[in-house]
């Protein structure tokens, strides 16, 4: 039976190679072929014998996401939309001088959470992705766009809620970190999630810890148990609190992003109001002034009014930007990934229950 070669970590993968009776020094030689030089047929592995590349054909596969479609932005921005080995699609992006590059990352197909302002949300969630196919996105768009060798930035904000994939998305910040391979440091990855406390509490005690974003987007309980759902079983307070604890490196801060809707969650009482829940915490504040789309029932407030909204958090000392939209014309933006025609079965619905 052959295993896929990319959902195993170097240790896993000498480990197999033991198993086959090939020096586990083999796997840091194969980890440079398929993340540093993007190649995935044991053919072309030219500094490995030719019994040794028979030998890993029969026992290994490896998996790459195939491209359906690339989008290309007038900013620059390029969103790729992909198929995985089962058929399913998600959608991964591209954006460039941010200031440095980065890759915006599913980790599922489609999303359980339900944010009221999110396309994805509107799929369901349809399976998780698992860490072959997370590392997969970055394999394959640092290969397409010539970046194998430079370093970028990731953020896991695609498709999908990372902490509710919680394993796999662990494991694929193993991968990715490996030296021998793509070496991109948890300090370089950027986890947004919408925030279940407990699951926050574990990653706060990962080894590998990304740099933490929540999706807060409500100053008040009875807005966010609207806007987000899932703040009807974890509350402000209780996240909040959870973000206080959290263990942050010197100079690191949470991100907290916030949607602006026009007269939904935009007034300056809400301000006001952010200002005093995130007292106590080392933050910024990243708004997002909604990317409308037609199945959204929200609007995107006035530039005036994003800036009011701004300025009182300034004014408080809160440190704050206004995310500049990427890729709107190509749909790429925050909370616009969707892939049509992929409806979750009742089974999988059932799954997708914290
Ligand atoms: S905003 Fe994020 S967590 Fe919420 S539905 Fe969309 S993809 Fe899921």
């Amino acid at each position: 039976m052959t295993r896929e070669l990319t959902e195993l970590t170097r240790t896993d993968l000498q480990s197999a190679l033991e198993a086959l009776e090939v020096e586990a020094y083999r796997a840091g030689q194969i980890a440079r072929w398929v993340y540093k030089r993007g190649v995935n047929d044991f053919n072309q592995m030219s500094n490995l014998s030719k019994e040794l590349r028979a030998t890993l054909r029969q026992s290994f596969t490896i998996a790459t996401p195939a491209i359906v479609r690339t989008d290309a932005s007038v900013d620059g921005t390029r969103k790729f939309h992909l198929r995985l080995s089962d058929g399913r699609e998600i959608e991964s992006v591209f954006i460039p001088d941010t200031p440095a590059m980065t890759f915006c990352v599913s980790t599922q197909v489609g999303c359980a959470m339900a944010c009221a302002f999110c396309l994805t949300g509107k799929m369901g969630l349809v399976r998780n992705l698992t860490a072959g196919e997370i590392v997969g996105q970055v394999r394959l768009m640092a290969q397409e766009l010539d970046l194998l060798d430079k370093s970028f930035n990731i953020v896991l904000m695609g498709m999908g809620e990372p902490l509710h994939n919680y394993d796999q998305t662990m494991k694929a910040l193993q991968i990715l970190a490996d030296p021998e391979g793509l070496a991109i440091s948890p300090r370089r990855i950027t986890l947004s999630t919408v925030g279940a406390s407990t699951k926050i509490e574990r990653l706060a005690t990962e080894p590998l810890m990304p740099n933490l974003a929540i999706s807060l987007h409500a100053t008040t309980d009875e807005m966010r148990d609207k806007l987000v759902p899932i703040n009807r079983k974890y509350k402000l307070n209780e996240l909040l609190d959870v973000c206080r604890r959290f263990p942050l490196k010197r100079r690191n801060r949470i991100t907290f992003e916030y949607v602006l809707l026009k007269d939904v969650n935009d007034t300056p009482d809400d301000a006001r109001r952010l200002v005093r829940l995130l007292h106590g915490i080392r933050a910024k504040v990243n708004l997002i002034p909604l990317n409308e789309a037609p199945a959204i029932d929200f609007r995107r407030p006035s530039d005036a009014r994003v800036n009011q909204f701004a300025q009182i958090l300034a004014d408080h000392h809160v440190t704050v930007s206004v995310r500049k939209s990427r890729g709107r014309d190509i749909r790429a933006a925050c909370g616009q990934l969707i892939v049509e025609g992929q409806k979750p079965s009742p089974a999988q619905r059932a799954a997708a229950l914290l």
